[in-house]
C-alpha cells in the first residue's frame, strides 16, 4: 500500500486492489467502469476521434454548399445540399429568364414592327 495510492483504485464489486487501466476484477471479474471517457464502455475510445473545427465546416460550406455536413462526415446530407444548391442555383438562372425572355420578346416584337415601319414608309424616317 502507499506506492501510488493516488493511481490504484479499487474493485466496486469486491473491493480488491486493482493495478492501474485495468477494466476487470483479477478476483471476482467485475466489470469496473471508467471513471473518466464515455458512458457507453466497450466502445472505441472518443480520443480516438480526431476533433474537427465547427468554423472550417462553415467556411467550407460558405464555399460549397454540403461540404460543410462533407467535413462532418454526414456524407449523405452533403449531398443532398449540394444537389439542392445546384437545384436552386439552376433556378435562378430559369426565373431570369423568366425576367428576361419577355423582354426581350416585347422588344422583339416592337422593333420588328418598327423596322417594318421603316421598311414600307422609309421616308417617315
Ligand atoms: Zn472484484
Amino acid at each position: 500500500m502507499g506506492k501510488k495510492s493516488g493511481f490504484e483504485s479499487s474493485c466496486v464489486n469486491c473491493g480488491s486492489t486493482l493495478d492501474l487501466g485495468s477494466t476487470y476484477c483479477p478476483r471476482c471479474g467485475y466489470h469496473q467502469r471508467p471513471e473518466l471517457g464515455s458512458e457507453s464502455g466497450g466502445l472505441a475510445p472518443p480520443k480516438s476521434r480526431p476533433q474537427r473545427s465547427p468554423a472550417i465546416a462553415v467556411a467550407l460550406a460558405f464555399l460549397i454548399p454540403g461540404v460543410g455536413h462533407m467535413y462532418a462526415g454526414e456524407w449523405g446530407t452533403g449531398i443532398v445540399f449540394l444537389l439542392a444548391a445546384i437545384l436552386a442555383a439552376a433556378s435562378m438562372v430559369i426565373f431570369v429568364g423568366f425576367i428576361l425572355y419577355p423582354i426581350v420578346w416585347i422588344m422583339g416584337m416592337i422593333g420588328g414592327a418598327r423596322a417594318v415601319e421603316r421598311f414600307n414608309f422609309p421616308d417617315r424616317f
